[in-house]
């Protein structure tokens, strides 16, 4: 068995500025043991519950929903299709249509995968200004889709599964709900499903079918967590 690690590197926040959606909590570090003082090495992080590559419990936008240390290790490990979105422009959709076409490259349907990964490559961006900002939108009637199909965990290797409505030139200075910039993510009122953000290296995965992992922290009422996701392939 072959692993790929699916994972950005964590680091403080001024090490990378653009590693997560601009209004999350900036990443620290601090020391609190040192080789010349107590005789060993650690720190201590503050950390975002979003931070790096993630997965949002449905408590993230459904106060009834499930929070991320009540989530079955199963939901996050077993098989995945990747469906290839990298050719698609900045901030495009990604719509009913292109979904369809593309499970149709890949079989046709999701048969035992119940983790659907959306490639756009904009894992590339990570460490640039751009990363914030250059994304694919998946709308709310194609993560419906998704849901239909069977699927139970929608990844993205971009910073956010859907462009915020509230970045939208019409929209600035408007007070939106959560809800409303986000309507996709609001589903998870509807639906029981997780998403998954910043997940890196999907290039790297020679095959769209394959074993994906990515367990979160047991973080006791979570709205979500950093994972360690990698693609597990047969030798
Ligand atoms: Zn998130």
């Amino acid at each position: 068995m072959r692993l790929i690690d699916l994972t950005h590197p964590i680091v403080p926040f001024d090490q990378n500025p653009w590693a997560q959606f601009p209004a999350a909590p900036k990443n620290m570090v601090g020391l609190t043991g040192a080789f010349e003082g107590v005789g060993w090495y650690s720190r201590a992080w503050y950390l975002g519950e979003h931070c790096g590559t993630h997965v949002d419990a449905s408590i993230h936008f459904n106060p009834d929903g499930q929070p991320v240390d009540e989530i079955p290790l199963e939901d996050l490990c077993g098989p995945a299709v990747m469906l290839d979105f990298s050719h698609k422009p900045a901030g495009a959709d990604v719509t009913v249509a292109e979904l369809q076409a593309a499970l149709g490259r890949v079989g046709g349907s999701l048969g035992d995968a119940r983790i659907v990964l959306v490639r756009s490559d904009r894992s590339k961006l990570w460490g640039r200004p751009e990363y914030q900002h250059d994304m694919l939108n998946v709308p709310p009637e194609s993560t419906e889709w998704l849901i239909r199909q069977g699927a139970r965990v929608l990844g993205t290797d971009g910073c956010v599964w859907e462009v915020d409505r509230g970045t939208r030139p019409e929209n600035l200075g408007r007070r939106m709900t959560g809800a409303e910039r986000f309507p996709s993510h609001a589903l998870m009122r509807k639906h029981h499903f997780l998403i998954l953000e910043n997940v890196a290296n999907l290039h790297a995965v020679p095959v769209p079918r394959f074993t994906f992992v990515g367990l979160p922290l047991k973080l006791v009422g979570g709205s979500g967590s950093p994972i360690r996701a990698a693609a597990i392939l047969p030798d």
